[in-house]
């Protein structure tokens, strides 16, 4: 073991997320780090040097995720032992905190470290990912860089997809210097992942009201997404009698009251978080207005019945986006992992991950969660107590011994 203590080790996990800590932060204290900006492209070159830098060997799949191998993967893939990956993402939702996907990076890059300095010799290959574009924040599709890799998300839909400029997919990895016909699902690259474990601030108090810095995750809610469509007519603001409008932004507002309490009544949790109001001035009644639906839930039951429940009070029918079940992280690794970590709590989230993804696949598959005490996410307020982050990095430490020990 390494002589390292408590107080050295937050240090250095909070020294690594302060090496990126002025990437793309905007005027409102948050984070803007999308996929294939400038900022992404700044992210990508630290986490390859900081991979560099504790002795892995970066490689990147045809999505343009990065891996970072201690050992040959292929090599262990041929001995029958396919490798121990852990890792996160580095971009961000508009206005985002620092730790949602960087904790998990710094934190598997960390664990490395400390392996490798306490002379442990891994029986098969341990992993460091980047997944690419994990929020979805330019194009609109969350982990788009785990559903291409797995073949969830087909390459033909994802280059087609535009960002708020009307830039494409496939533009933007032009702009970045890639080639968009390299893109699509990569077997080879998964293949190499035996076991994945990604390192998660917690979004929400779950943690707080447990008293623990560290807990395991069970499965990720149900999640869809939904797009409520409003048309009328556009008229002058001041003029026009009230008796005489058709203002679409009436019934934006109703379905974001009317979302409100169906979640309550059934149970779960639903929100209208963009919006768009065309011609979006201020003197203008408006011509079009549209609300994307966010909904999810413990009870999968319970969140299909959210939009009908919806549709039926506004009499208006919402297109569908996506929708994601349930997704169960394997039980047998959860429980292996709590009891390797003392007991840690084994919790549900509402949050959406490449683990889950992951899983979906098949891929055997888990997390960990960071006590966040503010129990904010997505938010400049997100947090995480230096001494959790080191817990976190030491959790994660002791799970890759132990996956990775024979
Ligand atoms: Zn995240």
């Amino acid at each position: 073991m390494s002589g390292e203590s408590a107080m050295e080790s937050a240090a250095a996990v909070e020294n690594m997320l302060g090496e990126i800590a002025g990437v793309g932060r905007a005027s409102t204290g948050g984070y803007q780090r999308f996929a294939w900006t400038r900022e992404d492209h700044t992210l990508r070159e630290w986490f390859r040097g900081a991979a560099e830098a504790v002795g892995l060997d970066v490689t990147e799949d045809r999505v343009g995720n990065q891996w970072a191998w201690w050992g040959d993967p292929d090599a262990s893939l041929r001995a029958g032992r396919p490798g121990v990956v852990t890792g996160s993402h580095l971009d961000s939702v508009p206005g985002g905190g620092n730790f949602d996907g960087p904790l998990g990076v710094v934190a598997a890059l960390r664990a490395v470290d400390t392996l490798r300095r306490d002379g442990f010799t891994p029986a098969r290959a341990i992993g460091v990912v980047n997944f690419v574009d994990e929020e979805g924040a330019r194009f609109g599709v969350a982990c788009a860089g785990s559903r291409v890799l797995t073949g969830a998300l087909s390459p033909d839909h994802a280059l087609a997809l535009t960002d708020g400029d009307g830039i494409t997919l496939a533009q933007a990895l032009t702009a970045a210097g890639r080639d968009p016909r390299a893109l699509g699902r990569d077997d080879e690259a998964l293949a190499r992942v035996g076991t994945f474990v990604e390192l998660h601030i917690e979004q929400g108090r779950w943690l707080v009201d447990e008293g623990s810095a560290v807990a395991v995750a069970s499965s990720i809610w149900p999640h869809g997404r939904w797009r409520f469509d409003f048309t009328g007519e556009a008229n002058h603001a001041g003029t026009t009698r009230l008796a005489d409008r058709d203002d679409p932004a009436l019934a934006l507002a109703s379905l974001i009251l009317t979302a409100r309490e169906a979640a309550a009544t059934l149970g779960c949790v639903a929100t209208v978080g963009k919006v768009r109001v065309v011609p979006n001035g201020v003197n203008a009644i408006p011509s079009a207005a549209t609300g994307w639906l966010d909904g999810r839930g413990a009870d999968e039951a319970a969140v299909r019945r959210l939009v009908p429940m919806i549709e039926q009070t506004l009499g208006t029918r919402a297109v569908e986006e996506s929708f994601t079940s349930t997704t169960r992280f394997d039980p047998a690794l959860a429980a292996d992992l709590a009891g390797l970590l003392g007991g840690a709590p084994v919790i549900g989230t509402g949050a959406g991950h490449d683990a889950g993804v992951l899983a979906a696949h098949g891929v055997r598959a888990a997390m960990l969660f960071v006590r966040n005490p503010t129990g904010v996410s997505h938010s400049p307020a997100e947090h995480a107590e230096a001494a959790d982050c080191a817990a976190g990095a030491a959790a994660l430490t002791t799970v890759l011994r132990s996956l990775a020990a024979s």
